[in-house]
């Protein structure tokens, strides 16, 4: 039996998607696709029987694909990104362990590492940050409290919000409240990786105006932190230090 491909669409640009995911695509039978945020793109001319899942509820995806699953099609389901990160794949995939139905997840590229592309920035520089924080301010969909943003905020580290750029207000507000200084460099990411991508870049105490007046209301990415500044840091890598010996190369005395 074929199982069940789960597959990362990527951020937008149809050439994120994987060599893997592409080829699973091209040989499906039947494609349910996230239509909120999945580029269309990627769908153009496949033989496939498509189904937009904006427009359905879990019951309805998971009848589309036992189903046709019971008649040994090969089935993907395509979601934004990478799937493990805000996909609601995991009530999906506890419904085919009841089935039985077998699944496999092929990764994407997350509109994290899409976002940290379009600014150019490295996410985890040395002395800056090592740490990546990703996480959302609680909409419909609440946040345990120990979560909560100004409680993440202590850390100063480098923060990825997913799914708040309507809430930019309360989200700056809130991580200025938990402790970073109101001057932290912060940008928001719209689209990023399509065509419209746009990118605003300011800092904790301005970028929520400035966002307001650009009217990007969704699909951003907000990135807080030291590491998205401009300036040169401090601190340089080990890895590359010409002093620095590792398992691959002998470092220099002098
Ligand atoms: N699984 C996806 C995230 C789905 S949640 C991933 O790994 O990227 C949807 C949220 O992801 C949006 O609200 C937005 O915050 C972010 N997002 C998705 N695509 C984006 C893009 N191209 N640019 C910026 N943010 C994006």
């Amino acid at each position: 039996m074929n199982p069940v491909y789960i597959i990362g669409a990527g951020p937008g640009d149809p050439e994120l998607i994987t060599v893997k995911g592409q080829r699973l695509l091209k040989n499906a039978d039947i494609i349910i696709y996230a239509g909120s945020l999945v580029n269309p793109a990627l769908l153009n001319g496949l033989p496939a029987e498509i189904y937009n899942s904006a427009g359905l509820n879990l019951d309805e995806i998971i009848t589309i694909i036992s189903q046709n699953h019971a008649q040994g099609r090969r089935i993907v389901r395509l979601h934004t990104g990478d799937p493990a990160i805000y996909g609601a794949i995991k009530e999906q995939m506890c419904r085919l362990d009841e089935l039985g139905i077998p699944y496999e997840i092929i990764p994407g590229v997350s509109s994290a590492a899409a976002t940290a592309a379009a600014l150019k920035a490295e996410m985890t520089l040395p002395e800056v940050s090592q740490t990546v924080i990703i996480t959302r301010r609680a909409g419909r969909t609440p946040v345990p409290e120990k979560e909560d943003l100004r409680a993440l905020a202590t850390h100063e580290a480098t923060m990825l919000i997913f799914l708040s750029v309507g809430m930019i207000d309360e989200v700056t507000a809130e991580l200025i409240t938990g402790g970073y200084p109101p001057t932290t460099p912060a940008a928001v990411v719209e689209k990023a990786s399509w065509p419209e991508e746009r990118i605003i870049r300011g800092s904790l105490n301005n970028i929520a105006a400035l966002v307001q007046e650009a009217g990007i209301q969704k699909t951003a990415m907000i990135a807080v932190g030291q590491a998205f500044s401009d300036l040169e840091p401090q601190a340089a890598s080990k890895l590359y230090d010409r002093h620095f010996s590792h398992a691959e190369r002998q470092g220099q005395d002098s």
